[in-house]
Order: structure tokens, then sequence, then C-alpha cells
């Protein structure tokens, strides 16, 4: 008798479309931003009175509290650019480095250490093969634009969205509704893949979708992965396949 424990298999049947969120879900954005920040760190003998961790932890805290005030229009894009700099520089003591600057050469040391989240790959190629899918997510047009075309999303993928295009972010129910409307399908028909609980989980759950929560640490801010909104909790990408295995 087989004694192992088996996956609760959430109720997926009827799903018929599966969006995916972008970064921290199939890209690994965190680590880009970190290796980019520490890039950009040894060009300028300026931030070199920091440690590139500091750094990259004050850039990541400015960057995450600006990209919430941009979700509210409290911030335009180009302020959003500027002042993550400007309030990294100042919270640090770092002063004369000109924010343009800064912001070109690190988009570009960004763009050069972008990967996928190990196993999120194949597991697109294989979900592909089964559903039709897409992509949803938070972002640049000219940065994410420029990440479909260098992963070759449009090979495995139907939909691509971008916020900044729609002019809502997630957890916004009108981002979610222009996507579905994409699908020509039903909320419940629809399965959101993300990591974020606030953008990606409670949004989708919100309008109606089927959600899955990529944690793969376990931690999101601390939530309990037992007490939540999301249909699925998994913590890899083999975890999320087994669910569509035709058994
Ligand atoms: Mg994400």
């Amino acid at each position: 008798m087989d004694t192992q424990a088996q996956p609760v298999a959430p109720d997926f049947q009827s799903v018929k479309f599966i969006y995916f969120d972008l970064d921290d879900t199939l890209i690994d954005h965190k680590t880009a931003q970190d290796r980019a920040l520490v890039d950009v760190w040894t060009q300028y003998p300026e931030l070199q009175q920091v440690e590139p961790l500091v750094l990259a932890s004050q850039y990541a805290e400015s960057n995450r509290r600006l990209w919430e005030a941009y979700r509210k229009n409290e911030v335009s894009q180009s302020e959003l650019r500027r002042l993550r700099f400007e309030e990294t520089f100042r919270r640090l003591g770092i002063g004369s480095l000109d924010w343009r600057e800064m912001d070109r050469v690190y988009l570009d040391c960004y763009s050069r250490h972008w990967d996928w989240i190990p196993g999120a790959r194949e597991a697109l190629v294989r979900i592909s093969k089964q559903f039709p899918t897409g992509i949803m997510t938070n972002g640049f047009i000219f940065v994410q634009k420029k990440k479909f075309e260098y992963f070759s999303l449009n090979r495995y993928t139907r939909n691509l969205i971008i916020s900044e295009e729609v002019g809502h972010l997630k957890p916004d129910p009108r981002i979610f509704s222009f996507a579905a409307e994409k699908t020509g399908l039903q909320p419940g028909e629809l399965l959101y893949v993300g990591d974020s609980y606030s953008s990606d989980i409670v949004g989708g759950s919100r309008s109606g979708w089927k959600t899955a929560w990529y944690q793969p640490d376990g931690n999101d801010g601390g939530r309990d992965p037992e007490n939540n909104l999301a249909d699925l909790v998994f913590s890899g990408f083999a975890e999320l396949l087994k669910i569509f295995q035709t058994p």
C-alpha cells in the first residue's frame, strides 16, 4: 500500500487558460536587481563608502515604496526612476551622482543578469502544450518588452499584458478584467500563477480567478500559507506540474 502523502489537488477542472506573473515567478528579477546594483557599485567610487549589499537593500526598499506610490498614481514613471536613486543616495549619505546616468547604467546591468527561475521555463513549455497561456505583469513597457523578446515568451504564450499599456496595475480588478476579455472566457475559467500575495493572489481571487501562489522561500511578509486566498500554494514548479498531470 502506498503510504506516501499525495498532493491535494485543488479544483482546477474548470481552468481553460493560465496567466503567469513575470518578475520573480518566471524570471528571477530580485537576483538580477541585486547583481546589477553590485555592478554599478564597482563602477562608481562614490558608492563604495557603503557595502554593496547595503546599497542593494536600500535601493530595494526605496524602489518597493515608490512602486506602491506609482501604483496609486502618486508619482509618474520618470519620478519613480529618479527618486529611487535620489532617495537611496540621500539615505546612505552619498552625493554628487546624476540619477539619469545611474538609471541608464543600472538598467543596462540589470538586463545582463536576467535568468529564468529554476524550473520555470520547463514548466511553461509543458503547460503551454496543454493550455493556452499568457503573461500579465506590472512593469514598464520598455523593460518588459525586452524581457518578452529575450526569453522568446511569444513562443509559448498568446497574450502578453503589461500594466503600463493597460493603465492599471495589479491588484486593480481592471487589469484582470482586461486580461480576461482577451481570452473570451469567464473569470472562473482562468488561473493566475504569481509570487506576490497582495498583487497576484488577492487581485486574482477578488476578480473570481483561480490562483496559484508561488512561494519559493515560504515567506511573503510572514503570511500563514495555510490561511490565505490562494487555491494552491507551491514552492517549486514540479509541484505545479503535478497538478496538471493526467493520472
Ligand atoms: Mg512577481
